[in-house]
């Protein structure tokens, strides 16, 4: 506490990130990152641009990422904003189109950063409960009196998915606000809400490079919508900061954009290991719910998530507890999918602590 702050800095309650320790070497299965290395072409992209270049700003309008993305999702240019991870594009997008003064909807089990950026723009959350099987309900965004509504799909930490007839109800309820559709996960088994961009003026979608495309150390996220909503997000960005991708970023983002290949191949990789560490973790008594993300969202009913949590960190396994305080949620463990040998020293660890 500083007498210099205002009461807008006093009021914050910021967001808490997974943890990034450095004291040892973890398995780290906390955060959702990918176990396997991002696109060779991207790496070799970013060395490229290690250069005396650096000196130069980069490209504040990122058209050869914009290009990039255009042309895999089949929208014009003018559909695709970036920004410096998806969490940036959220705020952006949070200031431009919920902020107008009606509260604004999105689940209470969701992506906790949601709340934060609430705050951030003194935006009253509309928390909707998700059902008792976690699932988002469409019927209950209906007749909202709200500034917009955030769906997260697939959700997080559930993992659970809607199809896209559900998003398309979401969409139809509410054709006078902006719903934007969080996909930070979708490339793992969910459908896309991108195919309705031309229809739905007011959808916007969100995705990142963090995820599938093992980019979350160059922080590179993206929104897809109608083009007069791409322009909000732009003279927003550009009355905050010209500059948000750097050189290497923007040369490493658009070479994996461009390689589907690769992405495809980390993707089915990820999903047959989760397929697979669903059963394990079925086999240990564990409850899993249906996962179409690169995480899993596990209850053991007769141990305490805490403890586990707690003893694979000891043991250097990292998994992600939200804490026992949490409602419905606080004996539940996210675990994201490693590679093979991760999820299998995963399998031996919980086998000795449940033994
Ligand atoms: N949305 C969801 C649902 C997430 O889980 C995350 C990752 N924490 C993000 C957005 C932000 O990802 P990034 O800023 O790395 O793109």
């Amino acid at each position: 506490m500083s007498r210099f702050w205002t009461d807008k800095i006093a009021s914050l309650d910021p967001y808490v990130p997974g943890e990034q320790p450095q004291d040892k070497k973890y398995i780290k299965l906390n955060t959702n990152e990918s176990p396997y290395a991002p696109s060779p072409k991207a790496l070799v992209a970013m060395q490229e641009q290690v250069s005396e270049r650096l000196r130069l700003y980069p490209d504040p309008n990122c058209v050869t990422l914009k290009t990039a993305l255009a042309k895999s999702y089949q929208l014009n240019t003018d559909q695709v904003f970036v920004g410096n991870g998806s969490d940036e594009v959220l705020a952006l997008a949070f200031m431009g189109y919920f902020a107008g003064g009606k509260p604004l909807a999105f689940a209470d089990i969701t992506y906790s950063f949601y709340k934060v950026y609430a705050g951030l723009y003194s935006i009253e959350p509309k928390l909707i409960p998700l059902d008792d099987d976690f699932n988002i309900v469409p019927t209950d965004y209906e007749n909202l009196d709200v500034s917009g509504v955030v769906v997260t799909n697939p959700n997080a930490p559930t993992g659970k998915a809607l199809p896209l007839s559900d998003i398309e109800a979401i969409l139809n309820a509410n054709p006078d606000v902006v719903v934007l559709v969080d996909e930070a996960y979708v490339d793992f088994g969910a459908q896309s809400a991108v195919t309705l961009v031309n229809q739905y003026p007011n959808l916007l979608v969100v995705q990142t490079l963090s995820k599938s495309r093992a980019l979350a150390g160059i922080r590179v996220g993206y929104a897809l919508g109608h083009s007069d909503l791409i322009e909000g997000l732009e003279r927003l960005k550009n009355s905050f900061n010209s500059y948000p991708i750097d050189r290497i970023a923007l040369a490493g983002a658009t070479a994996a954009v461009e390689d589907e290949t690769y992405l495809k191949e980390i993707c089915d990789k990820t999903i047959a290991t989760r397929e697979q560490s669903v059963k394990e973790l079925e086999a240990l008594g564990f409850s899993v719910l249906p996962s179409a993300t690169n995480f899993v969202f596990a209850t053991h009913p007769k141990k305490n998530a805490e403890q586990i949590y707690l003893a694979l960190k000891e043991q250097g396994i990292l998994v992600r507890f939200f804490g026992s305080n949490k409602p419905r949620i606080g004996n539940y463990l996210r675990i994201t999918i490693g590679t093979d040998a991760e999820m299998a020293a995963l399998a031996t660890a919980l086998k000795a602590l449940l033994s």
